[in-house]
C-alpha cells in the first residue's frame, strides 16, 4: 500500500525527469525536479509546510489562527491549501503584476486576497512589508515571512536536496537554479554541497535582478527587466546568507521563452517561465563543464499558471517578446 496522508502527506518526493531535448543537445544529462507535480502545484508547497509546521511547534500558531504572507503566488497557494486542509485562515498581499491565474486560484482556495500597488522593497507598502505589519497588528497570526524565516530553506536541505541525491545516486555534477526567496537554491546548495563539495552550484538569475552582478562582483546592480514571476531579488534575503554559491548565469526572456516553447513541443512538458530560466542556465552550465556531465534544476510550475501570458502571443507583444 502507497497511501499518502491528505493534502499533506503528498507533498514532496517528486520525480526527477530527463529533460530529453536538451540532454541529446548537450550531451549531459539535464534533469528537472518535477515540482509543478507537488498538490498544490509548485515548489512552494514544501517550504510552505515547513514554515506552519515550525510556527505550530513553536506554539505561534494555533488553531483557528491566520497565516499572514505576502507572495508572488506559488507561497500563497500552497499557504491557502495547508491552511484550509489544517484549519487556519490565510491573508496574502500580492502584486497587482502578478498573473490573474495565480490571483483567481488564491480567491477560489478561500484565501482573502488583497493585491497592492508593486512598488520596491525599500518602500515601507512594499507587499512584504505590508504583510508583515497586517500580521503583528492581528491576534493569533503568524506572518509567514518566506524571505527571511529559515525555515524555507530548511524544507529544501531536509527534502528536496534529500531526493535529488538519492534519486540520481549521487552522480550529479551539477545543481542550478534561479532564486526568489532564494529558498530552494540554498536548501539544496547546502545539502548537496555537504554530500560532495566537488558538484559545483550555480544561481540561475532573470535581468532586472541584483543576484548575478552580486555574485560576479560583489554589489548589487540592476538592470533590464522580466516577465518572469516569483523570481530575481534586490536584496540578498537570510536564506541566501551563508550558503554555497559557485557562480552565476543570467538568462534573458527571450531565451527563456525559446527553452519553455522547446519544452513543450519537443519534451512534453508545459512549464511557466522560472522554468525557462533554470532549464536555460542548466544548458549554458552543461556546454561550459562539456559532454558526460549530470546536471540537476528545477521544474518550478506549471505553464497553466500563465496561459494568458507567456502563451498568448499577444501579451507577450505588448513586451516586445515573440513565442520561442
Ligand atoms: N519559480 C516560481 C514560479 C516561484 O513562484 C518561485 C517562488 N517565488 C520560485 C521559482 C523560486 O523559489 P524560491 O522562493 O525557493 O527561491
Amino acid at each position: 500500500m502507497d497511501i499518502k496522508r491528505g493534502f499533506i502527506g503528498a507533498i514532496g518526493n517528486t520525480p526527477l525527469i530527463r529533460l530529453n531535448s536538451f540532454s541529446e543537445e548537450t550531451g549531459c544529462e539535464i534533469l528537472g525536479k518535477a515540482e509543478f507535480l507537488n498538490p498544490g502545484g509548485s515548489v512552494k508547497d514544501r517550504a510552505a509546510l515547513y514554515i506552519i509546521e515550525d510556527a505550530e511547534k513553536k506554539g505561534l500558531l494555533r488553531p483557528g489562527g491566520t497565516v499572514v504572507e505576502g507572495t508572488a503566488g506559488n507561497t500563497g497557494i500552497g499557504l491557502a491549501h495547508i491552511c484550509n486542509a489544517k484549519g487556519y485562515k490565510c491573508l496574502i498581499i500580492i502584486p497587482n503584476t502578478q498573473s490573474q491565474e495565480k490571483i483567481e486560484a488564491l480567491t477560489t482556495l478561500g484565501a482573502e486576497v488583497r493585491p497592492v500597488p508593486a512598488v520596491p522593497y525599500k518602500d515601507p507598502n512594499n507587499y512584504v512589508r505590508l504583510s508583515g505589519r497586517i500580521a503583528e497588528e492581528m491576534s493569533n497570526a503568524i506572518w509567514a515571512n518566506q524571505f527571511d524565516n529559515l525555515a524555507n530553506r530548511c524544507a529544501h536541505y531536509e527534502t528536496t536536496g534529500e531526493e535529488i541525491w538519492q534519486q540520481t545516486g549521487g552522480k550529479i555534477d551539477g545543481w542550478v537554479a534561479a532564486t526568489g526567496t532564494g529558498g530552494t537554491y540554498a536548501g539544496v546548495a547546502m545539502c548537496l554541497k555537504e554530500k560532495n563539495s566537488n558538484i559545483k552550484c550555480v544561481v540561475a538569475d532573470p535581468l532586472g535582478s541584483g543576484l548575478y552582478s552580486y555574485i560576479k562582483t560583489g554589489k548589487i546592480s540592476i538592470e533590464g527587466n522580466s516577465i518572469t514571476e516569483g523570481i530575481g531579488n534586490s536584496r540578498i534575503t537570510a536564506n541566501m546568507e551563508d550558503v554555497p554559491i559557485d557562480d552565476a548565469i543570467q538568462i534573458n526572456d527571450q531565451e527563456a521563452l525559446r527553452v519553455v516553447y522547446q519544452l513543450l513541443r519537443k519534451d512534453g512538458l508545459l512549464m511557466g517561465g522560472s522554468t525557462g530560466i533554470n532549464v536555460g542556465a542548466a544548458v549554458a552550465l552543461a556546454r561550459e563543464l562539456g559532454p558526460g556531465h549530470t546536471i540537476v534544476t528545477i521544474l518550478c510550475d506549471s505553464g497553466s499558471r500563465y496561459q494568458s501570458r507567456i502563451f498568448n502571443p499577444e501579451w507577450l507583444a505588448t513586451k516586445g517578446l515573440v513565442m520561442g
